[in-house]
Formats: C-alpha cells, structure tokens, sequence
C-alpha cells in the first residue's frame, strides 16, 4: 500500500524525537526507526560504561519548560540507561510513538521530479511519498566494522560496541579482546576488565583522555541550573552548546611554566571533559602552545601508569591534544595496572585476520573467547550513504559524496531538493553540544518548510556554487586550527579508502547559526525556489 504524507522523517534520536514534536504541529509526517526503541545513540550504544561526556543538565531539551523543570538526572554525566529512559519518557510525555514507525529501517529515497515528491521504501515494505524529507540519521550512527579474512571461521562471540546485547554477558572466565582505543573504548575497558579473566586491549592509536568528573548530581547545581534555564540555554547557542568551560585569558606563551602548569592541573581536576582543550587561548590554533598540553597530559599517564613500557606505548605523540575528540574516562590508565590487561600494538603490527581461536596480527596471534570491536563508525556520511538516496536526474547520494561530502550549512545537499539534514556532514556536528544544536537545526528546518509553504514553493535545492562556497568557509575554519593534524573520524582517515577532506565546520556554532540565518535572510542565497 502507498501512503501519503507531508514529511518523512528518518530516524528517532533526540534530534529526530524534536522534529516529530515541532513539525507535527502544522504538517502530516512519519518518522521511520531502524531500531526497536526510540534514542538514537543512546539506544544502540549500550556497551557497559557508555556515558555522555557533557553535563546532563546542558545535555537535555530546552523546548518544553515543563520538562526540564520535572525532569531529574541522577548523574552529573548521564549513563546509557538514564539517557535513554529520558528518550522513553520524552516520546510518552509528548505522544511522539503515534507517528513512529520502530523497527523499520529505510531502504531508498528516490525523488521524482515531475511531482516534486521524495517516494521512500523501508526494508519492511512501506511505500510512502511525501514532499520534504528530514534526515536526523545521527553523526555517528553507521558502524565501522573493518573486513578482515576469516571471520566466519571464529568460534568465539563478537560485539560490536554499537550493537551490544541487551542480556548481561557472562565474562568471568573469558579472555575478551578489545581493539580500538577511541572514546567507547576508554568507557568500556576498564568494566570489562573488571569482569573477564583477561582483556587484551589492541591499540592502533593512543588517545588523549582525562577524568571524568561524574558524580551524584547536587541539588544545588540542579536547582541553580532550573532556575535558570531560559537564560541558560539561550547562552549555550552563543556558545558551542557547553555552559561548563571556563575559557581563557591567556595564551600559553604568555604564561610562565609554573603558571601554565598550574593551569593545566585545575584543568585536569575540572572535571570538564574539554578544559584542557582551552586551558590557554591558543590550544587549538598553535602547535606550540598545544604541545605544552600534550607534555602535561603525557606526563599524567606516565605518572599514573606503573609499568614505563606500557606508559610509553599509551602516550600520543602523532597528533595534537583535541584534534580528535579529547575523551573523558573513569580508570582508563589505571587499569594497565591490573596484571589481567595487556595492551598490544596494531599499529606497526597491523590485525591481518580472525583466527578459529582469535586474532592474528602481523607478527603474533592471540586466544580470545569474545572479540569487542570498538572500531567507531563511518561517521557523518554513512548513515545517509548506506541509503539508496537518488536526487534529480537520477543522482546518486553516494556518487555524489564519493570523493567527500559536499553541503549548503551542512543541511542541504545540491541535487537532493527537500532534503534537509540535521547534524549533516560540513555542520558543527559533534563539535556543538548534540542535543541543543539539533533542536537549532529542527527550528531552522521546520521555518524554511513553513516559508516555502506559506509562499507556495514546491521545491527548495541548493547549487554547486553555494556548496563550494560553503566547503571553502569549512577548510577556512579547520585550517586555522590544530584539527586537520590529526586522522580521525572528521576528516574520514578512521577509515581505509574513505575521502572526505574535513568534514566537520569547527568555525564554532554562533557562526554557523549567523551564516545560515544570514543566507534565509538574504532571500534565501544560494538556494533555489521553484
Ligand atoms: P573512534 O574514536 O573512531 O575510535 C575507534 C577506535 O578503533 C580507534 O582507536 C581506531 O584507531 C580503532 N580502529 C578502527 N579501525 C581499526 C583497525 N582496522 N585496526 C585497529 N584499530 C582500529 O570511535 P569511538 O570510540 O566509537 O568514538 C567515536 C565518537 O563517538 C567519539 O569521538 C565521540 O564523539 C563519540 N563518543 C562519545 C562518548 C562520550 O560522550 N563519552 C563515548 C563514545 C563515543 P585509530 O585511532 O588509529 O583510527
């Protein structure tokens, strides 16, 4: 059966949880759920130690004053199963399940020029057309999983941390594997070495990691936040969305080396997952001054980890501190300390295949009963790539974006009229606090729907020439700092073979909001309206 309806909207995260509320007060729209349960991220990474590493009081809805006030975090950084009963309770509280379809994955977006309409095809048959579409796909949403030989032939159990399952696991007298060191990773480790009999962590790159500052959340700190919170929330827009930072006055040059290690040590006990990264003015814009950082940090794992040889292997030296996203951990280093971990090097012995019993790398085989793969994802472009996604003239999303993505605002695709991306490739992304900047992008999406409505447009699209004047205000931005200096999901280097150039706008998000209400104010610039 065909249906029809205003907007589809692809995926029930919190950004596309806020869409179904916002856009359904005007228009017809269903939302499409890959997942069993709605929360996006916070419903499929349930690894234990998933944590969010932004205060939840900030990480949270502003649209409901109602629902802020009511709600209650019992964590300063929430854990996954908190994150996700707050999804759970925002899709009752506001009847959102109606319109969403869980379970559903979609198949193909195809646009028919003639009608102006976007026909959508889910994996369970659903056959919809609708005028607009709405991507809340998520950043990281599509995981990578690297294609080594053989592993069929493993007869042990392998999880993807993106896909954990939902029964505890029974790991006491198992030799569990863990490989990737990123942010997931540095969460999961420590529990898991905790419960198996011996973790072997397999590490390509050491990343850069502070404590976490997590702990019960005080009544004051809640009652002072919501009491606040309109006032709040406005300024986490003028912000990057993160309340918490203390930011500089200084630049480390500036400071004397008594100076700049007491900085750097107030900033390690902050408590804040990013202080380091703007412990002085320049972190992120001088190399010089971003080595000082990465020698302080450097020495926290030397101090913390006994064995030197292990310390020397865990220390980054290849990449500047924050150019890939600085993790936070409960016991990460500590845990090297236990005699039940071994950390082993992949990168100059790179894994080559699964074995019956394990892995094998270039130069050794190991003997694991569970293999966790903490390999991250195919970030900001594989979510919609991973979609049969076909534009005017039969234009391939995935063509399209084979040598990188290309993007208006992160938001609008040329040759892909009506679609609209929320945390998009090219948009701040992760590099803006999730929740507050998807509900920024739901308010701009669903006002330039109502614009096109209200003055009887069919169809909105974007040019080439805006994309690439776009492209040109991202490299801007990354080149005047430290982010392009490392490998990581941003730039697509996480992953064999991907192009991208850099794909996240790190220009800060008042800027990006600035341009992009700028260029709806100036009679829609660099868009076209038919
Ligand atoms: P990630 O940062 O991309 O880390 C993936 C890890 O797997 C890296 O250490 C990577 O090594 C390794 N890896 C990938 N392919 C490999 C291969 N073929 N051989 C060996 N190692 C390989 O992914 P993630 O840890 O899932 O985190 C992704 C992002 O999610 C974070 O940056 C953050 O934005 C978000 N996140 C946030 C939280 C939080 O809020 N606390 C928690 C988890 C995730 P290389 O570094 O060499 O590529």
């Amino acid at each position: 059966m065909t249906e029809n309806t205003d907007i589809v909207i692809i995926g029930a995260g919190f950004s596309g949880l806020y869409a179904v509320h916002k856009l359904r007060e005007t228009y017809d729209l269903i939302c499409f759920e890959a997942g069993d349960g709605v929360g996006g991220t916070w419903y499929w990474n349930r690894y234990p130690g998933a944590r969010v590493d932004i205060e939840s009081v900030e990480y949270s809805y502003g649209f409901d004053e109602e629902l802020q006030q009511e709600w209650k975090w019992p964590e300063y950084f929430s854990a996954q199963p908190d994150l996700e009963r707050y999804a759970n309770h925002v899709a009752d509280r506001f009847d959102l399940r109606k319109d969403i379809r869980l379970s559903t994955a979609v198949k193909s977006l195809h646009f028919d020029q003639e009608s102006n309409r976007w026909h959508v095809h889910s994996a369970n048959g659903d056959h919809v057309i609708c005028k607009y579409i709405v991507a809340a796909t998520g950043a990281l949403s599509a995981p990578n999983m690297p294609d080594w030989p053989g592993r069929d032939k493993y007869q042990g159990e392998i999880y993807h941390t993106t896909q954990w399952p939902d029964e505890p696991l029974d790991l006491q007298d198992k030799r569990v594997g863990i490989i990737g060191t990123g942010s997931t990773s540095i969460q999961a480790s420590p529990i898991l070495a905790e419960r198996s009999k011996h973790l072997t962590v397999f590490q390509r790159t050491p990343a850069f990691s502070m404590p976490s500052g997590n702990r019960p959340l005080d009544e004051e700190h809640e009652r002072e936040w919501k009491e606040n919170y309109s006032e709040r929330r406005a300024q986490l827009l003028d912000t990057y969305g993160v309340s918490l930072i203390e930011y500089p006055t200084k630049a480390a040059q500036e400071c004397t080396p008594e100076e700049q290690k007491a900085i750097l040590e107030e900033g390690w006990q902050s408590k804040s997952a990013f202080q380091l990264m703007v412990a002085f003015t320049d972190v992120m814009t001088n190399r010089e001054s971003n080595e000082v950082v990465c020698e302080f940090a450097r020495g926290k794992i030397r101090e913390i980890v006994k064995d030197p040889e292990t310390a020397e292997k865990l220390c980054p030296t290849t990449y500047p501190i924050g150019a890939k996203r600085l993790c936070i951990d409960n016991g990460y280093f500590d845990m090297y300390n236990r005699d039940n971990v071994t950390l082993v090097d992949v990168k100059n012995a790179p894994i080559t295949e699964f074995t019956e019993t394990g892995l094998k790398t270039a130069n050794a085989e190991y003997d694991l009963d569970v293999i966790v793969t903490a390999t991250g994802f195919d970030a900001l472009t594989g979510a919609l790539t991973r979609i049969d996604v076909e534009g005017v003239d039969g234009l391939k999303l995935k063509e399209k974006w084979q040598d990188g993505p290309t993007s208006a605002f992160g938001f609008m695709v040329a040759g892909f009229p009506n679609l609209f991306m929320i945390h998009g490739p090219l948009s701040p992304g992760a590099l803006a606090q999730m929740i507050t900047a998807g509900e920024w992008q739901v308010d701009f999406v669903a006002g330039v729907i109502d614009d096109l409505e209200k003055d009887g447009y069919s169809r909105i699209d974007t040019t080439e020439e805006a994309e690439e004047g776009w492209a040109a205000e991202v490299n801007g931005a990354a080149s005047q700092t430290v982010h392009h200096l490392a490998e990581s999901w941003y730039n697509g280097k996480n992953i064999e073979g991907k192009k991208g150039g850099f794909m996240v706008y790190v220009g800060g998000f008042p800027r990006y909001r600035d341009l992009s209400e700028t260029a709806v104010r100036n009679d829609y610039e660099g868009f076209l309206r038919s």
